[in-house]
């Protein structure tokens, strides 16, 4: 390593010891990466520049010198989160220790109206949430319902039939003043925001259910992607080989017994609110049962494969509570090798968990490379 590179990887060094232990001092930090004071010093100036950390008020009392403690920089670089939706968007903007300072989703259809219609809509909701949250936004992370290819383009969206092949991360860049832009999928994103602010285990399968289920894999905390990006894509394995056609063309898809649409006809409800108002009542109960032992099978092919010890049930899944929880569960005690059984939770995170994940994206992003 040059010296440069070294100097790099010792500032990265020293804001990970900072996001980990804040708050922290120079004194700790050296002691904990092994680096002298006077270096550790100097890089936390660096920092300092370049707004990533701030100093609180010293302790009183002690001897010798005050020192400073140190934290994330509240009010330094942030990340903007965005989500496409079947039929919603969302901003987020995140500050550098992943809190939520500004937040909005509304409803906006896309499955019949061109990408460019959604994305400037998008557009406007995220100038609202920066506006709102006053920082320095560095970056945008996109969630969106579909296949992420290897340029960040949505290949493919089963429930959004105009949106093939989209340059998303382009025609949005251009749409913010030229911010850079990542995309990722939406239920990616929602594990990787379980993970880094809800506490989630390393190791987990996270399945959302939205209008299609969305599916992600968390091997020793990193996101499996598979090659083509396509790993996770549950709501696609099929539960029962005769049962209805499904968007993608193919027949009986879990999708078609455990995504949204799907259960709201079965519950007999008029919408989603109306299904989760009413989930206590036989012909929701109902639906919610067959739709929780739907997503145990296929879950429970996923994890003979995968021997991951968590799943997390995310989106309206989380919404509908145990009932669906214990139906998941139940189905996965009798399909399932393992001793002891797979442990299924509903997310912490709540709704907004996608747009965290996508804005949080950003920011340890930054952390990682300062
Ligand atoms: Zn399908």
């Amino acid at each position: 390593m040059g010296a440069a590179e070294v100097r790099r990887h010792n500032l990265a060094l020293v804001l990970r010891e900072v996001a980990e232990g804040e708050p922290v001092s120079r004194a700790a930090v050296a002691a904990l990466t092994g680096l002298t004071r006077g270096t550790v010093s100097s890089l936390v100036d660096e920092l300092l520049a370049a707004d990533l950390v701030s100093e609180l008020a010293a302790a009183r009392g002690g001897t010798g010198r005050p020192a400073n403690p140190l934290q994330l920089n509240r009010s330094g670089p942030a990340g903007l989160g965005v989500e496409i939706g079947v039929d919603h968007v969302g901003a987020c903007v995140v500050d550098l220790s992943g809190a939520v300072r500004a937040v909005r989703t509304v409803p906006s259809a896309h499955r019949d109206r061109p990408p460019s219609d959604g994305l400037e809509r998008a557009a406007v909701l995220a100038r609202e949430v920066i506006a709102e949250a006053g920082l320095p936004v560095v970056g945008v992370g996109v969630a969106l319902p579909g296949v992420v290819g290897p340029q960040g383009e949505l290949q493919r969206a089963p429930n959004l039939p105009r949106w093939i092949d989209v340059g998303v991360g382009g025609m949005l860049s251009d749409l913010l003043d030229g911010l850079p832009v990542d995309t990722g999928n939406e239920a990616d994103l929602a594990a990787l925001a379980e993970l880094w602010f809800g506490g989630g285990p390393p190791d987990v399968l996270h399945v959302s259910g939205e209008i299609g289920v969305g599916g992600a894999i968390v091997l020793g905390g990193d996101l499996f992607r598979g090659p083509g990006g396509r790993a996770g894509e549950l709501g696609h394995v099929v539960v029962d080989p005769d049962g209805p056609e499904c968007s993608c063309g193919g027949r009986g898809c879990l999708e078609q017994a455990a995504g949204q649409d799907a259960l709201v006809r079965a519950a007999g409800a008029a919408d989603v609110e109306d299904l989760v108002r009413r989930r206590a009542e036989p012909a929701p109960a109902a639906a919610i049962d067959g739709a929780g032992r739907a997503l145990g099978v296929a879950l429970a092919g996923a994890v003979n494969l995968l021997d991951v010890p968590v799943v997390v049930l995310g989106g309206l899944y989380a919404r509908l509570g145990a009932p669906l929880r214990d139906a998941v569960a139940g189905e996965l005690r009798t399909r399932v090798l393992t001793s002891p059984p797979v442990d299924v939770r509903c997310s912490v995170l709540g709704p907004d968990a996608t747009l965290r994940g996508a804005a949080g994206s950003v920011v340890r992003a930054r952390l990682r490379n300062p």
